[in-house]
């Protein structure tokens, strides 16, 4: 497995198989990032608090945002949650979202998916604080995303950056293709990718030939949320594999398995570098949202 920070000589020597983006090692050195910063806050007297308001009665999704708090907690960030019931209302999750935005000693605030039916998620992001908005799914920040600002953008979108980074190729001018259209990866990451000058195609359900458009990927990202959609055929020879995807699938034997967008093995003999699934933009994406938590502290007005 390749690590950041230094290319596996033997890995390097092997022309036909990707090089394997390790999402682990680099969450490791965002920590380590976000542990310096965290420093840095302290010795300012900073208070570096989170906030996850929560609208649920499902064990699992509980369970999510607990394991969420552990996270923050092991980074040594402190993180509470605002606890609403499944039946909570939109005005009760605003509500509960505004006074965290007033209150001084909260500096990010997370708003845990998914809310309540009926409630409509967008409009509970716009009333979150900019400057808390750790997720960076605030219009406000989409909008600065737009203009170049890579950290104001969501996690997961910075995370893809992070992993074609590491690779240390030079993005400008590339062929980007991206699979999916989403607010919270698909269309930040094209914004993100025009900005350094890459060459962007969005494809989505409506696109014709996604095959067509997939194989003339210098780089390609797949955030499309269908297990293995890109199959090793639609992978242009040396193209950098960038997999979002997170499908929990039932295979014949009736076990459950976590597989991308991507189909690893068959892709990974075309691209340059990929990233798996377990364990590529997953850990790098929870790293981020921890070191966003710690530069919105940073950054917040005193
Ligand atoms: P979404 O459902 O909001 O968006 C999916 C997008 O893919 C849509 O724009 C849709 O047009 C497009 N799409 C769907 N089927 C397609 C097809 N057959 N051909 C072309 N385009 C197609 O999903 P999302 O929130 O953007 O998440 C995408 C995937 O990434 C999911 O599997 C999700 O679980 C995963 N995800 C992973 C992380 C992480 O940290 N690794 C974070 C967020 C989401």
């Amino acid at each position: 497995m390749w690590s950041p920070g230094g290319k596996c000589p033997i890995l390097c020597a092997m022309a036909s198989q990707a090089q394997v983006i390790d999402g682990k090692a680099l969450a490791e050195k965002i920590r380590r990032e976000t542990g310096d910063l965290l420093a840095r806050a302290r010795a300012e007297g900073r208070v570096v608090r989170v906030a996850v308001v929560s609208a649920t009665d499902d064990a699992a999704a509980r369970m999510y945002v607990a394991r969420q708090c552990a996270d923050f907690a092991a980074a040594g960030i402190e993180a509470l949650v605002r606890e609403l019931p499944g039946a909570a209302t939109e005005a009760e999750v605003v509500a509960a979202v505004e006074g965290l935005n007033r209150d001084g000693e909260v500096t990010g605030i997370v708003l845990a998916l998914p809310l309540p039916d009926g409630i409509d998620v967008r409009r509970v992001q716009e009333r979150i604080r900019p400057a808390k908005d750790i997720e960076g799914v605030h219009p406000r920040n989409l909008g600065l995303t737009a203009l170049g600002r890579l950290r104001a953008g969501p996690s997961t979108a910075q995370a893809v950056i992070e992993a074609i980074d590491a690779t240390g190729i030079d993005v400008r001018g590339k062929e980007a293709v991206i699979v999916g259209r989403s607010q919270i990866v698909g269309k930040p990451v094209a914004l993100m990718l025009i900005e350094r000058r890459a060459t962007v195609t969005v494809c989505h359900t409506a696109t014709r030939d996604l095959a067509g458009h997939a194989r003339r990927a210098e780089i390609l990202v797949a955030a499309a949320g269908r297990p293995e959609i890109i199959t090793g055929d639609m992978v242009r020879e040396g193209a950098v594999v960038i997999d979002v995807g997170i499908n929990r699938v039932t295979l014949p034997d009736g076990t459950r398995r976590t597989v991308g967008d991507v189909r690893f093995e068959a892709a990974r003999a075309r691209a340059s570098w990929i990233t798996p699934v377990p364990g590529g933009v997953g850990p790098v994406t929870v790293a981020v949202l921890l070191r966003s938590a710690v530069s919105a502290a940073l950054e917040a007005e005193r």
